[in-house]
């Protein structure tokens, strides 16, 4: 039983690209003003989606919508924090650099370690329209940046040699195919 009913729970979940599908290759266009009534009805699905998965971020191309919108919860002390991020970029890196594996939804039961800098400034607008800066380190650094990636059609993958991704994604095809025919 739940002590509280979270209106994301009612929301509908949407199937999540895996790769290789070509749309998460796309880069997703801009969200404009007239877009906001979408995004505000896309967001609670985002959420809702992500809990189910269960993952820490989602970006709206790997559901197959091709707008610049993401959504991010680390859950610190398992209490949700979350961030809805529209139209994000990265205003500035720190000079420092860490090593983090990384999952993806997109990339299921795969990880490998990525090289990113540690902190970053990220620009965006949020679910109200107002624009918003934060400063992030460590694993929201990462997360941060791996959800604006996916906005441009980039995949941690992307980071790795062509050995370890072709490795990577061939693990992946062999695990979906081993589940298809259970
Ligand atoms: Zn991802």
């Amino acid at each position: 039983m739940r002590a509280m009913t979270d209106p994301a729970d009612n929301a509908a979940l949407l199937p999540i690209l895996v790769a290789p599908d070509k749309a998460l290759k796309l880069k997703a266009r801009r969200v404009m003003p007239g877009d906001m009534d979408a995004v505000r009805a896309l967001l609670p699905r985002l959420f809702a989606t992500m809990y189910a998965a269960p993952g820490i971020g989602l970006a709206a191309p790997q559901v197959g919508v091709a707008l610049r919108v993401a959504v991010v919860d680390l859950m610190p002390d398992d209490a949700p924090a979350p961030m809805a991020l529209i139209n994000p970029e990265v205003a500035a890196v720190g000079e420092d650099w860490a090593v983090r594996e990384e999952g993806c939804l997109s990339l299921p039961g795969q990880y490998a370690d990525v090289s990113r800098p540690d902190r970053v400034r990220v620009r965006y607008t949020d679910a109200e329209g107002r624009a918003r800066e934060v400063e992030a380190e460590g694993l929201l650094a990462t997360c941060l940046q791996h959800e604006i990636d996916h906005l441009d059609g980039v995949l941690f993958v992307d980071y790795l040699s062509p050995l370890k991704r072709n490795m990577l994604m061939r693990r992946l095809a062999k695990e979906r195919k081993a589940r298809a025919d259970e």
